[in-house]
């Protein structure tokens, strides 16, 4: 039954439109240097349709409080194919309302420039391709009673690929950085250590449990092979990363570090060992920023938005908890790949119909298996 559902839903999610009534908008890239900002792409959306679209803002490039994009959401990547390292913020903002959303009304064109520059690490020279995608709605969702929006259908739509030469001597980061941390006070100090500590005990139990799946061939002595590891099925796991691949290579097979079932352990793991001495976090009024964020990291400091404190601490289908083991799953320090957010994951229930290559590497789907978020009667099915 459970399957089913999420088959569904991910038909839905990966079927070019179809609907009548799904809006028409086209994305493009564009490279438009200036001046002083020699790596700049700038993102067109059209409304095509006849009626209106509507993006999650926060889940685009469209966004840019600061002046900064709010996740990875334009791939950079390399003449040899290679994905270009992000740099920028990871914005984490739950609870959305008509102002998360971006209106496109029939015929309407938003525009964004972004200077890749500030937000990755490009290359010194040579040729970088890029591309952008965004989920469209026909409508903007409602909040059921977890404060999770609803689920709605949505087209992603992808832009072409562009190519250009990367140029040095770019006024790189010019950005004017916004600085408004701010002392916390005696409850945000107190429960952000609670949620610390909470994200380091769920990630710690998410560490075991994963260990607790897995079994091994016997040792047959007459035929010393180095036995495969298989994984017991369970719902925890399928339901945020789909079937472990009982095919893929395995130590000490070639590639056998970089298969989707190697990415999960590597996150997971990852985010317990950079929990254990803690986490760098700081207040911050988040000028600029909607009021449902509730977090930013870049590097690997949280920035904790005044929304942030209105979650519980633990517990439910978001926690402030939930919140450090998202954003620390993100961290580029090299211990694991950084995990992403991707366009249209916005409740559990799409998170659980990301295919299983995207639910590997998507910051929402750790967040929700290390907090082990209750499924069943949420309405998120
Ligand atoms: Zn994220």
């Amino acid at each position: 039954m459970r399957k089913t559902a999420g088959l569904a839903l991910a038909i839905l999610l990966a079927t070019p439109v179809t609907a009548i009534s799904m809006p028409h908008v086209e994305l493009a890239v564009h490279y438009q240097p200036t001046s002083e900002a020699h790596n700049v792409v700038r993102l067109t959306a059209t409304n095509f349709g006849p009626g209106n679209a509507y993006v999650m803002t926060y889940q685009t490039a469209f966004a840019l409080p600061q002046g900064r994009t709010t996740g990875r959401w334009i791939q950079v990547r390399t003449e040899s194919r290679r994905d270009v390292a992000y740099k920028g913020r990871w914005v984490v903002a739950r609870s959305p309302d008509a102002a998360s959303y971006t209106r496109i009304s029939p015929g309407e064109t938003i525009t964004a420039d972004v200077d890749l520059d500030t937000e990755y690490v490009l290359p010194e020279q040579g040729t970088v391709t890029v591309s952008s995608s965004i989920a469209i709605m026909d409508r903007m969702p409602e909040l059921d009673s977890f404060g999770e929006p609803e689920t709605v259908p949505q087209e992603i739509v992808e832009s072409e690929t562009i190519e250009f030469s990367v140029r040095a001597g770019s006024s790189a980061g010019k950005v004017p950085a916004v600085n408004a941390v701010i002392q916390c006070n005696v409850e945000q100090s107190a429960s952000t250590q609670k949620a610390i500590t909470g994200a380091q005990a769920a990630s710690y139990e998410a560490v075991n449990f994963l260990s607790s799946l897995y079994y091994m061939d016997p040792f047959d002595p007459e035929d010393p092979v180095v036995p495969r590891v298989h994984m017991k099925p369970h719902i925890r796991y399928q339901y945020w990363f789909h079937e472990f691949d009982d095919l893929a290579p395995q130590p000490p097979d070639p590639g056998a570090m970089d298969t989707d079932n190697a990415m999960v352990d590597q996150v997971v793991f990852a985010t317990y060992t950079r929990l254990i001495p803690g986490a760098r976090t700081v207040c911050d009024s988040c000028p600029g920023y909607h009021p449902g964020a509730r977090a930013w990291n870049e590097g690997d400091v949280i920035h904790l938005c005044p929304a942030n404190f209105l979650d519980p601490v633990l517990g439910g289908v978001t926690s402030q908890a939930g919140t450090i083991a998202h954003e620390v799953s993100h961290r580029p320090d090299g211990e694991a790949v950084p995990t992403r957010d991707f366009p249209g994951v916005e409740n559990r229930a799409t998170a659980h119909a990301l295919d299983r290559y995207r639910a590997v590497r998507s910051g929402a789907n750790y967040e929700y298996f290390i907090m082990n978020v209750p499924l069943g009667k949420s309405g998120a099915r």
